[in-house]
C-alpha cells in the first residue's frame, strides 16, 4: 500500500485518493505550471488513522523518503538553522469543505531556524512574524489551545504600542510575542512548542486527519450531503512567501465571472501578504487588474496560465496564487462554484467556443439551478438592506402587507391586497392563509417545517426560522433586532432564495427565463429602471446577462428534449393549468385529480349523494353533477387535444365532502340549549358520526368509495365518455385514460373495469361514436406493488402514486410527520432528505421497480408512469430513468425542470449502458 504521492505522480482524476486540492496540484505540476514542490498523504492514510487511532505502518518512512526528495530538490533542509526549508500542511478532501478543516503554515520554524530565515530573507521582521504565526496556528489547531488567548495577547501588544495594524509592530515586539505565545502554549497544553521540525510536521499531519471529525466539519457534511467516511488528504507543500515586501503578494482569481458568467479574468490581489490575510479581510484587496501595473511580467504569466487551465479543465477555474519577489507560484486550482445564471451561460459559451459538446454542457447544469432561474427576483439593480435573515425555504421574491393570522390574510387577499403571512410557525389551519398570501414568513422551524414543506409544494415564497424576529401574534406585530416594530398592514419583502427579510416594498422583476419558456419575448428594459449597480457600471449590462442566460437555457432545454427517453406530463385539474403545462412542454396530463371538481358550490350536491336515503335521492344528486363533470372534462381534454389525459376517479376520504363534525356538534348543541333544536343538523350529525373514521387516509377512499357508493364512479366515467364523444364530433382528438385510485387487489380493479367498459359502450351506442379508452390504476399501496403480476391483467397502465406509497410503506402520515418528528430524524441522519420529497430508492423505490418489472412480464405494452410529488424531483427522476419508466408527471411549473433532468438522466444511463 502506497500512502504518499509526489505532486509529479498524480492527476486530476484521483480526487478520491488525493483529495481535490492534491489531485489538482498534481495536475498543474504535470502541465508544467509553477507549483511549489510537495507531496500528498492520501485519504487512505487518513481513513486508516481514523479507524485505528494511529498512523498506518510505513507512513512515517514514506513521509521521510518524500521529505528527503523535497529537500534535495529545493537544496534546503526542513528547519535548517542557516537556510531552512519551511512547508505548509494543508487539508484537502475529495469535496471542497471551505474553512472546515485545518491548515498549518510555516512548519519548520524553530528558535534556531528563525535566525536562518531572517538572514536568507534579509528581513528580521518577516522571519519573526512568520514564527509568530506558526506558534499561534500550531498552538490553536494542533495543540488545541483556545485561539482567543493568542488574539488577546496580540491585541494587548498593539494597544500598548499605540498601533492599529500588525504591520506596525516592530521586530522586538514580534520576538516578545513569540515568547509570550510559547508561554501560552505551555500553560494551556502542558507541552512545550516543539523545537524539532519533523515532530512539528508529524503532529500537524495528525491534526489535519483529526480535523475531519470536528463538529463543524460534521455539520457541514450533513448539510452538503458529503459522506462521512471519505477522510481528507494532507498536502505538504514547500512554502513560498507573499509577505516578503512590495514585490510579493498573494491573490485569488477566476477565469470567468462566477456571478454572471461574463468572460474575462476576475480576482483580488493583496501585495505583501500571506494567504490567510486575503480571506481574513485585514486589509482591502486590489482588483486583479491592478497587478498589471504593479508587476506586468507576473500578470501576463498569470493570464497565460489561466487560459491554459481553462483549455485543460474545459471549465471555469478558480485559483490561488502567490508572488514571491517577482516570481509567480500557483497554490491551488479547481473547477469553480458559480451561480445558476452563470452555470447556464458558461455551459453555452463553452459549446460556442468548441471546448465541450452539448451533452457535456447538459451534464453541467441542474434542475435545481433552472428552478432558481424560474422565480421572480428582486431587481438586482435596487439597493437593499435586510433587517434579518432566516432559512431560505422556498424560492422567489414576495412583497406584501404583513398579516398575522390566516383569516386576515384571506380577507385582505380577497379585496385585492398582496399579503405576507407572518407566523411563529404554521400549522394545517394556516393552509388557507398560505394559499391566499404571496409569501410566508415564520420565526421558528427549519427546512422541513410545515410552512416550508407546504409552501414549496404550492410554489409560495417562504422564509422560515428567522429567530431574530420576535413575532407576537396577539399584538399582531413583530420586532426586529434593532428594535423596529412592524405591525399588521405594514409592507415587507422576503427573499426565498437567500432567506432575507426587508422593510417596505423592494422592486420585483419577473423571471425572463419563464417568459422565454412560455415563448413570450422578454420585456424590453424600461428607461426608468433606476441606476445600475456599481458592478454593472464596470461590466456588461444586466440586460446582456439576461439575454445570454435565457438563450443558454433554451438551447440546453432543446438538447435535453432530444436526449431524454422519458416523457414529461403534468398534474393538472383545470383547463387553464393544462394549457399552462402544455406551453411549458408537457406531453399530456399524467394525473387529473377530480376531487377539486366536487368542492365549493358542488359540495352540497355531493353531500346529498353520500347521505341519500333512497336510490332516487342519490340518482337525483348524480344527475345534477353529470353535466358539470362533463363540462370539466371537455375543457381539459380540449386544452390537451391530441395528448393523453389520465383522469383519476374520485379518491379522497369521504369526510372531506361532509360538514365538519365539530361545527355540526356545536350547531346541534346550541340549538338544543337555546330551545330551538335544529332537526336537519341533528340528522346530518348522526350520519356524519356514522361515517366518521379514525384514520380516514386508510379508510373509505379511492376505489373503496367507488365500490361502496353506487353510481359515483359510473357518473364520472359517463361524463368522460360524453365529453370525448362531443369533442370527437367537433373533429378533435381527445385521449382520456381512466385511472382507478388506491387499488390493493386486482378484484377491485376488475369490478370497476367491468362497470367502466359497459358505461363507455353505452355512451358509444347512444352517440354513435367509436369510443375506447385505456383503463389503468394507480400503484400506491404496497400490496398493489407486490401483486403487480395479477393487477397488470386488468390494467393497461400503472401510474405510481409515490405519495401514498411512501406513506403506506413507511407508515408515515403524510399530513403530520413532516411537522412533528422529521426534523429529529434529519438531525440524527436517519435520512438525509424527506422521503416525501425525494424517492427512498432502497424501500419505496424498490417496490416501484419490482412492480414495474412484474407488470411488464404480464403485459409487454403496459405503460408505466409516476404521478406522485417525486415526478418533479431531480434525484427521483434519475431513479425513474434508471428503472425505465415511460414518463414522469409533475405540477405544471416543474415541467421544465423535469424535462431538463430527464435529459440529464438519459445521458447518465446511456453512458453506463454502453460501458
Ligand atoms: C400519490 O399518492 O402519489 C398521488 C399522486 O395521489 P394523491 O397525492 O392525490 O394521493
Ligand atoms: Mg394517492
Amino acid at each position: 500500500m502506497q500512502y504518499v504521492f509526489d505532486f509529479t505522480e498524480g492527476s486530476k482524476d484521483q480526487r478520491d485518493l488525493l483529495g481535490g486540492k492534491g489531485a489538482n496540484l498534481a495536475e498543474m505540476t504535470s502541465l508544467g505550471l509553477p507549483v511549489p514542490p510537495g507531496f500528498t498523504i492520501s485519504t487512505e492514510a487518513c481513513r486508516s488513522y481514523l479507524a485505528t487511532g494511529r498512523e498506518p505502518d510505513g507512513l512515517a518512512d514514506e513521509i521521510e523518503r518524500h521529505l528527503s526528495g523535497l529537500e534535495s530538490g529545493m537544496g534546503k533542509r526542513l528547519g535548517d538553522a542557516t537556510d531552512p526549508l519551511l512547508v505548509s500542511v494543508r487539508s484537502g478532501a475529495k469535496f471542497s469543505m471551505p474553512g472546515m478543516m485545518d491548515t498549518v503554515l510555516n512548519v519548520g520554524l524553530t528558535d534556531l531556524s528563525v535566525a536562518g530565515l531572517a538572514a536568507v530573507a534579509g528581513d528580521q521582521r518577516f522571519a519573526w512574524d512568520s514564527y509568530r504565526r506558526l506558534v499561534q496556528m500550531f498552538g490553536k489547531t494542533v495543540l488545541g489551545v483556545d485561539g482567543e488567548r493568542f488574539d488577546h495577547a496580540l491585541e494587548t501588544r498593539k494597544k500598548d504600542r499605540g498601533v492599529d495594524s500588525d504591520v506596525d509592530l516592530t521586530v522586538d515586539d514580534l520576538r516578545d510575542l513569540v515568547a509570550e505565545f510559547k508561554e501560552i502554549v505551555r500553560g494551556e497544553s502542558g507541552t512545550n512548542f516543539p523545537q524539532d521540525p519533523r515532530t512539528q510536521l508529524d503532529l500537524a499531519v495528525r491534526a489535519v486527519f483529526e480535523s475531519w471529525n470536528t463538529d463543524r466539519a460534521r455539520i457541514y457534511r450533513r448539510q452538503e450531503r458529503i459522506p462521512d467516511d471519505l477522510g481528507t488528504a494532507v498536502n505538504i507543500v514547500a512554502m513560498v512567501f507573499g509577505n516578503l515586501g512590495p514585490d510579493s503578494g498573494t491573490g485569488v482569481a477566476f477565469t470567468r465571472d462566477p456571478a454572471t458568467g461574463e468572460q474575462g479574468v476576475y480576482g483580488d490581489y493583496l501585495p505583501n501578504a500571506q494567504g490567510e490575510d486575503v480571506v481574513a479581510g485585514i486589509r482591502n484587496t486590489l482588483a486583479l487588474a491592478e497587478l498589471e501595473r504593479l508587476d506586468k511580467a507576473s500578470y501576463d504569466q498569470l493570464l497565460d496560465i489561466m487560459e491554459t487551465l481553462e483549455k485543460h479543465y474545459l471549465d471555469l477555474c478558480d485559483i490561488e496564487f502567490t508572488i514571491e519577489r517577482g516570481k509567480l507560484w500557483m497554490l491551488q486550482t479547481r473547477v469553480g462554484k458559480r451561480t445558476a445564471a452563470a452555470a447556464f451561460r458558461i455551459a453555452g459559451q463553452l459549446v460556442d467556443e468548441g471546448l465541450i459538446d452539448e451533452d457535456e454542457a447538459l451534464s453541467r447544469v441542474t434542475g435545481a439551478q433552472l428552478a432558481q432561474l424560474m422565480f421572480p427576483q428582486f431587481d438586482p439593480a435596487a439597493s437593499r438592506t435586510s433587517i434579518a435573515r432566516g432559512m431560505a425555504a422556498s424560492p422567489g421574491a414576495a412583497v406584501g402587507k404583513a398579516a398575522f393570522d390566516s383569516a386576515t390574510a384571506v380577507e385582505w387577499a380577497q379585496r385585492g391586497d398582496d399579503v405576507i403571512l407572518v407566523r411563529r410557525e404554521t400549522n394545517p389551519d394556516d393552509l388557507r392563509g398560505m394559499v391566499a398570501s404571496r409569501g410566508v414568513l415564520t420565526s421558528r422551524g427549519g427546512k422541513t417545517s410545515h410552512a416550508a414543506v407546504v409552501a414549496r409544494g404550492m410554489g409560495r415564497t417562504c422564509v422560515v426560522g428567522v429567530e431574530a424576529l420576535r413575532v407576537d401574534p396577539r399584538a399582531r406585530a413583530f420586532t426586529t433586532p434593532d428594535g423596529a416594530r412592524v405591525t399588521e398592514g405594514d409592507v415587507i419583502s422576503i427573499d426565498g432564495g437567500t432567506g432575507e427579510v426587508f422593510l417596505g416594498a423592494l422592486p420585483v422583476v419577473p423571471s425572463a427565463v419563464v417568459d422565454a419558456l412560455y415563448g413570450r419575448a422578454a420585456a424590453p428594459p424600461s428607461a426608468s429602471s433606476g441606476p445600475e449597480s456599481e458592478a454593472e457600471a464596470e461590466g456588461e449590462s444586466s440586460d446582456v446577462v439576461r439575454r445570454e442566460v435565457v438563450s443558454a437555457v433554451l438551447r440546453l432545454m432543446r438538447h435535453a428534449d432530444v436526449r431524454r427517453r422519458m416523457e414529461v406530463r403534468a398534474n393538472a385539474d383545470t383547463g387553464e393549468d393544462a394549457r399552462r403545462a402544455r406551453d411549458l412542454g408537457a406531453a399530456g396530463i399524467g394525473l387529473c385529480r377530480t376531487e377539486h371538481m366536487f368542492l365549493g358550490a358542488r359540495r352540497k350536491i355531493v353531500e346529498h349523494v353520500i347521505l341519500a336515503r333512497t336510490p332516487e335521492q342519490r340518482d337525483a344528486g348524480l344527475d345534477e353533477l353529470r353535466p358539470l363533470q362533463r363540462a370539466d372534462f371537455t375543457e381539459i381534454l380540449e386544452a390537451m387535444d391530441g395528448q393523453p389525459v389520465t383522469i383519476r376517479l374520485l379518491d379522497p376520504p369521504l369526510h372531506e365532502f361532509l360538514p365538519d363534525l365539530t361545527d355540526l356538534s356545536v350547531r346541534v348543541a346550541v340549538g338544543e340549549a337555546t330551545g330551538s333544536p335544529d332537526a336537519e343538523a341533528a340528522a346530518l350529525l348522526a350520519e356524519v358520526q356514522r361515517l366518521h373514521e379514525q384514520n380516514p387516509m386508510l379508510g373509505m377512499r379511492g376505489v373503496r368509495l367507488g365500490l361502496v357508493v353506487p353510481g359515483l364512479f359510473e357518473l364520472q366515467v359517463r361524463a368522460i365518455a360524453e365529453a370525448a364523444a362531443s369533442l370527437l364530433a367537433r373533429g378533435l382528438d381527445p385521449q382520456p385514460q381512466i385511472m382507478v385510485p388506491l387499488v390493493a387487489a386486482v378484484q377491485e380493479l376488475e369490478a370497476i373495469r367491468d362497470m367502466a367498459e359497459a358505461t363507455v359502450a353505452e355512451v358509444a351506442a347512444e352517440t354513435g361514436t367509436a369510443l375506447r379508452f385505456p383503463i389503468g390504476t394507480m400503484i400506491e399501496l404496497p400490496r398493489a406493488a407486490m401483486t403487480a403480476h395479477a393487477i397488470a391483467e386488468a390494467a393497461e397502465f400503472f401510474s405510481f402514486g409515490t405519495n401514498d406509497l411512501t406513506q403506506t410503506t413507511w407508515g408515515f402520515s403524510r399530513d403530520d410527520v413532516e411537522a412533528t418528528f422529521f426534523p429529529a430524524y434529519l438531525e440524527r441522519g436517519i435520512f438525509g432528505v424527506s422521503p416525501f420529497e425525494s424517492i427512498d430508492a432502497d424501500g419505496v423505490g424498490r417496490l416501484v421497480s419490482i412492480a414495474a418489472w412484474e407488470g411488464k412480464e404480464t403485459r409487454q405494452d403496459l405503460e408505466l408512469g409516476v404521478c406522485g410529488e417525486h415526478g418533479g424531483d431531480p434525484d427521483s427522476i434519475h431513479f425513474f430513468e434508471s428503472i425505465k419508466l415511460d414518463y414522469v408527471s409533475c405540477s405544471p411549473f416543474r415541467v421544465p425542470v423535469a424535462r431538463l433532468e430527464a435529459g440529464r438522466a438519459a445521458l447518465v444511463t446511456e453512458g453506463s449502458d454502453s460501458r
